[in-house]
């Protein structure tokens, strides 16, 4: 205790590694009542030279410890969330029920498919939902982020033109790109090529042209967020599409944006060829914390052999798992994916029903185009076209003006009870500040960030050092950004915690 007290029993939270004492341990166990066995023995060279570093502390230090940080977290259950890009919405309480039920929550992965026909039927119906919702004709739900649907659907996209004898090793990607693009492209042993997008913020049907035509014979794919990472809609999609088709290639859609068009474009309608959905962006699942996610691909028919495996499939009255298919480009993640994200994303979709999608989108731009058109006087929005789910201011004006920069903002926001929204990101946004508001938050709400921001910009003016050297009101205030990127340590170690 008197050691905790002077490191700060009340404002520095060891880690638990740093807690307790040698020996002390929260759980009491039966005397053993089997024959011992010499663990050395048994494992041989598997056996541990020294025991495992594990913290040892009673029940209490436990609790205490843990529901301490829950919080000191920042959570979209307690406050306002605006992460441009990540889709943060109130996750309807519902869902959460619905993955309880026993008869979902304690499945085990490996029982036999006739003791677990209702979650495959809830797959199943969930594939068809899905495919619909975007216009594409089959859907897997194996990938388990984003990211990793991506990944997916470009080896679907490789699997394709190998199954035609062909090899092109080409991706061509905008600009204003998500990161994970040109990472999803590489990791699958594809040459990620980078274009600009034009002034307007989209792509241009030249820009294109020229760059496609630099390697006609070598065009893989095509990834286009839509709408883009500006929040903008990419009105030429078909004409973009029919580009890349004419050159043998097929077009990958980023779908994590979904949330600005659902009930009213379907990318499969647009061209796109395979897409991957953010399960945990835009169908409620809780998000924030690294997971677990879900980012199903969407694919057209041609595509469909390649899909991951195995597949649930109908065969008469049953559901069954199939494993043999022998053009697939195998599983990506084990078992079935992260089932609880697919029960969620279930429970919402039946909740609101195809009207209540649409009004999904109809309120989350209503929202975005509120914050812009309530701010742009104030702060320069980074491109004057109305947006659609989010909106990307741009600091260029307030730095000219007070020397405070997108950061500065961003943290000081916090003290407001806000969390930042996304910050410098689109890259080809100067200081971007992305924020997306999303369809579940009130007018009161957004007026308070408002209002917020308005303040933030007064302060800038007339104290400017307040906002330079915000936040003030958290336990921990700013932080050294550069050193943590660039010599991060992720893990605890005795050496360094001492
Ligand atoms: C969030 C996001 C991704 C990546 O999704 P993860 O689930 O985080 O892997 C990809 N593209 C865009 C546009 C996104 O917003």
């Amino acid at each position: 205790m008197p050691a905790e007290a002077s490191r700060g029993l009340e404002f520095e939270e060891l880690p638990i590694f740093e807690r307790g004492a040698p020996g002390r341990s929260g759980a009491s166990l039966a005397p053993l009542d089997v024959p011992e066995v010499s663990a050395r023995a048994a494992l041989g060279a598997l056996h541990r030279q020294k025991p495992a570093g594990l913290p040892e502390v009673s029940e209490p230090e436990a609790i205490r410890h843990f529901v301490r940080l829950s919080q000191k977290n920042f959570s979209i259950d307690t406050q306002f969330y605006p992460l441009g890009s990540c889709t943060m919405k109130h996750n309807p309480k519902v869902n959460e029920w619905a993955a309880r039920l026993d008869g979902f929550a304690s499945l085990h992965p490996l029982l036999p498919d006739r003791l677990i026909q209702g979650a495959l039927e809830l797959m199943k119906r969930l594939e068809a939902e899905l495919a619909q919702i975007v216009g594409m004709d089959g859907v897997s739900l194996q990938p388990a982020a984003g990211a990793q649907g991506e990944l997916t659907g470009l080896m679907m996209i490789r699997a394709y033109h190998r199954a035609q004898g062909r090899s092109p090793r080409k991706v061509f990607i905008p600009d204003s790109a998500h990161g994970t693009n040109p990472a999803s492209c590489a990791l699958n042993g594809f040459e990620a090529v980078p274009f600009p997008s034009g002034p307007r913020g989209v792509v241009e049907l030249e820009t294109l042209t020229r760059a496609l035509d630099s390697a006609p014979n070598d065009v893989a794919a095509l990834m286009m967020t839509n709408p883009n990472t500006l929040g903008l809609y990419e009105e030429a999609m078909p004409e973009i599409a029919a580009l890349v088709h004419a050159r043998g290639g097929l077009v990958y859609g980023d779908g994590a944006n979904l949330n600005a068009v659902l009930g009213r474009a379907r990318p499969g309608d647009a061209g796109v060829d395979v897409m991957q959905f953010n399960l945990h962006k835009t169908f409620t699942t809780p998000h924030g914390g690294g997971g677990p996610g879900s980012g199903p691909v969407a694919f057209k028919r041609i595509l469909a052999p390649f899909q991951p495996s195995p597949v649930v499939e109908r065969q008469g009255d049953r559901y069954v798992v199939v494993h043999d298919r022998p053009d697939s480009v195998g599983r990506v993640r084990s078992f079935y994916g992260n089932f609880g994200m697919m029960v969620r994303a279930y429970a919402y979709i039946r909740e609101l029903g195809p009207e209540g999608l649409r009004a999904v989108s109809d309120m989350a731009v209503l929202n975005a185009n509120y914050l812009a058109a309530r701010l742009k006087d104030r702060l320069s929005v980074a491109v004057d076209t109305p947006p659609l789910h989010e909106v990307v201011f741009t600091d260029r004006d307030l730095e000219a003006k007070t020397g405070i920069r997108t950061l500065d903002l961003a943290k000081r926001l916090i003290d407001y009870g806000v969390h930042p929204p996304t910050v410098y990101f689109p890259l080809v946004v100067r200081g971007a500040l992305m924020v997306e508001p999303t369809e579940t938050e009130t007018k009161q709400t957004l007026d308070a960030f408002v209002d917020a921001v308005q303040k933030i910009l007064r302060e800038a003016e007339e104290t400017p050092d307040l906002v330079r050297r915000a936040p003030h009101n958290t336990r921990l205030s700013r932080l050294d950004e550069a050193r943590a990127a660039r010599k991060p340590r992720l893990r605890w170690t005795r050496e360094a915690g001492e």
